[in-house]
């Protein structure tokens, strides 16, 4: 199983990290060992002084795909939910200004959190509110509408490199908003106003 994230997937908050708007997606990995499991806490790892969340919507591959085409991507897969994208962003600074990959910052343990899965078929996938509480308040507010590259989009695109196998997970990029967690906060995720994820950071 593998994890693919699409990076700058919103013109606002590509902006608010000084990034230009991408002309195809900007595509990472995590690792199966990423993920993190609703009943622990985040700890933040001792190597980094700024990890941020990334709230954004994932979508969980259901049949074998490769080459998949955008009018046909909505049949490969049935559920989705809200996760967050954890990036240790002191870490990717640096591998960035050095043109490195950026692993180390994004690919850690518990850095792929997953709130409860929810059906397709109950929600209208291209125009989808979301948002991210942190200790109360609201931090990130996004709708799918305003991605610039759709989920039929990225998955087609993705499928071009990668076979897409059961149980795969797609990241599809944050909205504006980002900033960092620190001991002792609490994460909530919303759908649509229901809540679907919960994390607390120690
Ligand atoms: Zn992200």
């Amino acid at each position: 199983m593998k994890i693919i994230c699409i990076g700058r997937n919103y013109v606002a908050h590509a902006e608010e990290l000084g990034n230009e708007t991408p002309q195809e997606p900007v595509i990472f990995m995590k690792p199966d060992s990423a993920i993190f499991r609703q009943r622990d806490a985040f700890y933040i790892p001792d190597w980094t002084n700024e990890v941020h969340y990334e709230a954004e919507i994932v979508v969980k591959i259901n049949r074998l795909g490769k080459n998949i085409e955008e009018r046909f991507a909505t049949k490969y897969f049935s559920q989705f939910t809200l996760g967050i994208d954890f990036t240790a962003r002191d870490i990717q600074k640096k591998l960035k200004d050095k043109g490195l990959p950026w692993e180390k910052a994004k690919a850690f343990d518990q850095s792929a959190v997953l709130g409860e899965f929810l059906d397709v078929k109950d929600y209208s996938l291209d125009n989808l509110k979301f948002e991210l509480k942190k200790n109360g308040q609201i931090v990130q507010s996004g709708n799918t509408k305003s991605m610039i590259f759709s989920i039929p989009q990225i998955i087609g695109h993705c499928s071009e490199f990668f076979t897409l196998k059961i149980g795969d997970l797609i990241y599809t990029g944050t909205p504006e908003g980002v900033g960092p967690v620190n001991e002792g906060d609490e994460l909530q995720g919303f759908i649509e106003g229901k809540k679907v994820l919960h994390v607390k950071i120690r």
